[in-house]
């Protein structure tokens, strides 16, 4: 049956040396769409490289909030050229208030302009937020709806904020979180999310989700993405054929630019 895992980063390193075998397990066990995210310059180009070679792999570009200190003077430029050359979203982008992230303001600067650059171009946008709702929503607002949609990756907020991101066309991308049986709260919030917006990530290497047998080496790849997919059809008292199906069918209709038929 074929799946679509919303977020992952198959041009990081801890990927990169044995991303064949990565793919041809995802392919064997049904196959589907995979959306690569981009995080800062100096990977936007391995990652061209590896969507280029195959149709399973959905790539966007973008700066994530942790590399805004990178940015080269034609940043801007760079990332119009990338987008322009492959079709493709926008992401990683967003605002990450956590302690150890870089200075707000400018997270704030270079989210808002790359959001303008999506909304121009009408693409779909992968976005991060970490403790910056209240920033988020105020720029949201002041943006208004997403012209190619989007989706929240990952996403740790509350129930409560569901319905408004929904109106801002956006998506809810849930990930190994949900794996965690005491973690009530992104319980709530997969049961706020309208079906036709409901997405599922692994995230890959990062945020490994709770396996039947662990994995010794801590990477995740798209492969677990089954995992997630069972943990979030149990919160919703679904069979897990119908939540991949639901969220193979959202994801291609939402990054429908991106795609060719597999
Ligand atoms: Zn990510």
């Amino acid at each position: 049956m074929k799946r679509f895992d919303a977020h992952c980063h198959l041009q990081d390193k801890r990927l990169t040396q044995r991303l064949s075998q990565v793919i041809q397990n995802w392919s064997r066990s049904g196959g589907g769409f995979l959306v690569s995210c981009g995080t800062q310059e100096s990977d936007w180009e391995d990652l061209m490289a590896i969507a280029g070679k195959t149709d399973t792999v959905l790539p966007c570009f973008g700066i994530h909030p942790w590399y805004v200190g990178t940015l080269s003077p034609t940043w801007q430029e760079n990332l119009g050229r990338y987008l322009g050359r492959i079709p493709s979203g926008v992401g990683e982008i967003g605002l990450d208030f956590t302690r150890t992230a870089p200075d707000r303001q400018l997270q704030e600067a270079i989210f808002v302009s790359q959001l303008a650059m999506a909304q121009a171009l009408r693409l779909p946008v992968s976005i991060h937020i970490r403790k910056a709702w209240d920033s988020f929503i105020r720029i949201l607002k002041h943006m208004g709806p997403l012209a190619g949609g989007g989706l929240i990756h990952s996403f740790s907020g509350s129930c409560d904020m569901v319905p408004l991101f929904e109106r801002y066309n956006l998506h809810i991308s849930f990930s190994g979180a949900v794996t965690n049986p005491h973690n009530k709260k992104v319980g709530k919030a997969v049961k706020a999310v309208s079906p036709g917006r409901l997405l599922i990530e692994t995230d890959s290497p990062d945020l490994l989700p709770r396996l039947p047998v662990p994995c010794k080496d801590k990477i995740n790849t798209p492969a677990n993405l089954l995992v997630i997919a069972d943990a979030v059809a149990s919160r919703l008292k679904k069979p897990t054929s119908t939540l991949v199906q639901q969220t193979f069918d959202n994801g291609t209709r939402l990054f429908n630019r991106l795609t060719t038929p597999v």
